[in-house]
């Protein structure tokens, strides 16, 4: 796969796209009806001032947080989908607090989901064995574990728990053929996401399964993103079948797939289509 390459008329680096993930909730700053002051102010103690109360001016101060804040996350989303994985594990190496910000914004947005995809996943482990063994690419905070009783192996760029391990996902401590599945939630954000799918691959047993959940407007032609049938026949060329491709949720898509028993011999160059980032709309 080629590095991230944007698309003709989309938006640039510094003016995020447009597109329905803007879940943001409105941080507008509602202007409190004028009330009669005095023009000149340098002769009036603050007393006399009528200052705001101070829970307005803190929720005012609350929401200039926010604001910044929603700016902050932004940006180190868009940088998470317009770099590699080794590099944005520099990125947060450097200043790890950066990590914690960019999930407290995730966890914003994702609040305003109808769904969680990670609770799909959760309910499909449930209702298997606890006794499978599970690899979590790309956990942020590892809800996902938290949830089950099975095994997990939890994977992300940075560790603020000991249960999760701080490595890029293109290269995670496992052996070969050691999981039974594999999961990808919302996690698919490097441009080099092929190479994280080649190691779900590695790593998973024969007849492993591989769940994939994605932004839905990365897997929506009318709109930029890839054809998901061309993603799902480079994952199937990978080693894998198609078991299920749920697209009824309005925020994200399901792509499940098993691990074929035996490898095909073949070697063929893999055209894997680019999956545009998923950049959330300042409101
Ligand atoms: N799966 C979680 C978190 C999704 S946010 C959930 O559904 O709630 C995507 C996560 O993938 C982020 O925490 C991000 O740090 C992580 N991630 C992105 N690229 C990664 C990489 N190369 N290696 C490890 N983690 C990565």
């Amino acid at each position: 796969m080629k590095g991230q390459s944007r698309r003709k008329g989309s938006a640039k680096h510094n003016k995020p796209q447009r597109n329905e993930e803007s879940l943001q909730p409105k941080h507008s700053i509602k202007h409190k009806k004028k009330t009669h002051q005095p023009q000149n102010h340098a002769h009036l103690s603050s007393a006399s001032s009528n200052p705001p109360k101070p829970s307005s001016s803190s929720s005012f101060l609350d929401k200039m947080k926010a604001r910044l804040a929603g700016g902050h996350f932004r940006m180190m989303n868009e940088k998470l989908y317009t770099c590699t994985g080794k590099e944005a594990l520099e990125y947060f190496k450097e200043d790890p607090d950066l990590f914690n910000m960019y999930h407290t914004g995730y966890q914003e947005q994702m609040s305003h989901w109808p769904e969680q995809p990670v609770n799909r996943i959760i309910k499909w482990l449930k209702d298997r064995s606890s006794s499978i063994i599970v690899a979590d690419f790309g956990c942020g905070d590892a809800r996902l574990a938290k949830n089950v009783k099975n095994k997990v192996f939890s994977f992300d760029l940075v560790s603020n728990n000991p249960s999760v391990i701080a490595c890029d996902m293109s290269n995670v401590p496992l052996e070969s053929s050691s999981v039974d599945v594999a999961v990808f939630c919302l996690s698919l954000m490097g441009t080099n996401y092929a190479s994280y799918l080649q190691e779900a691959y590695r790593v998973l047993k024969p007849s492993g399964w591989l769940l994939i959940a994605e932004v839905k407007s990365r897997f929506d032609p009318n709109n930029g993103g890839a054809d998901p049938n061309q993603f799902t026949k480079a994952v199937c060329e990978m080693g894998f079948t198609s078991e299920v491709k749920d697209f009824a949720n309005k925020m994200f898509v399901l792509l499940y797939f098993k691990k074929k028993e035996k490898q095909s011999s073949k070697s063929r160059e893999i055209e894997w289509p680019e999956l545009k980032p998923c950049i959330y709309k300042r409101r």
